[in-house]
């Protein structure tokens, strides 16, 4: 078995990169996805959250208001608060689906897709959780671009929507510690500035190693 952690700001790509390693044999787990899931109402995050933050984070279908918690997380300066909360049980989650998955299949290859691995002080210390940390990287100028175009959806957008989006992934940008010092912590460092091939080729040439270290 391998765990790996797979990291990289937003918009470096890492969920595509997790596909072009998932289309390998992969597993894969999103700490996006699961922080998602254990936010939805009925989950003990979702009742933590409400208590702390109070009612004006629930909205009227009784749900977390996600871009009202955003603003007080960001604009408050409370996103620490947050993270306390959120992060142990996301943590804690990924933890149990690995043991179901190592339990299937002992050789297999986890990777765990988090823009925060090193930043959080949350759970055990990343060296605990994985025996090998993948970084994409990108330019500042590529990954706010994709953001953008992400979250457009495709659609053409005014000129103050597309600078309220330029912010809004700038702020979140400055809130990641930067590729140069992430790369000094990590196993291997992609770059994935170019194309989906380009990105697919270094997929491709370090899956033989991450599968076989999986086996030993
Ligand atoms: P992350 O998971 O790091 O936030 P994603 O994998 O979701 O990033 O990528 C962000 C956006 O950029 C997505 O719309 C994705 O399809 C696109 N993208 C990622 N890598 C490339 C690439 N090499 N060429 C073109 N588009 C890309």
């Amino acid at each position: 078995m391998l765990r790996v952690g797979l990291t990289g700001g937003l918009g470096s790509g890492k969920s595509t990169a997790a596909a072009l390693f998932a289309a390998h044999g992969a597993y894969v787990l999103s700490s996006d996805e699961i922080g998602r899931a254990l936010m939805e109402p009925g989950q003990a995050v979702f009742a933590a959250i409400a208590a702390h933050f109070g009612a004006g984070v629930v909205g009227t279908d009784g749900r977390l208001d996600r871009k009202a918690l955003a603003r007080i997380a960001f604009e408050d300066g409370r996103v620490e608060e947050l993270n306390a909360i959120v992060h142990p049980a996301v943590i804690a989650r990924e933890a149990e689906l690995a043991e179901e998955i190592f339990a299937r299949d002992p050789a297999a290859v986890l990777l765990v897709e988090s823009a925060l691995i090193f930043e959080t002080k949350h759970g055990d210390g990343w060296r605990e959780r994985f025996d090998k940390v993948i970084l994409l990287r990108a330019s500042e100028r590529v990954k706010i671009a994709r953001f953008v175009a992400r979250a457009s959806g495709g659609t053409q957008l005014s000129t103050q929507a597309q600078t309220a989006l330029d912010a809004e992934a700038q702020r979140r940008l400055a809130n990641q510690i930067d590729d140069d010092r992430k790369a000094g912590l990590c196993d291997y460092v992609l770059t994935n500035d170019g194309t989906l091939a380009q990105l697919a080729k270094q997929v491709d040439a370090l899956w033989p190693e991450l599968a076989q270290t999986a086996k030993i």
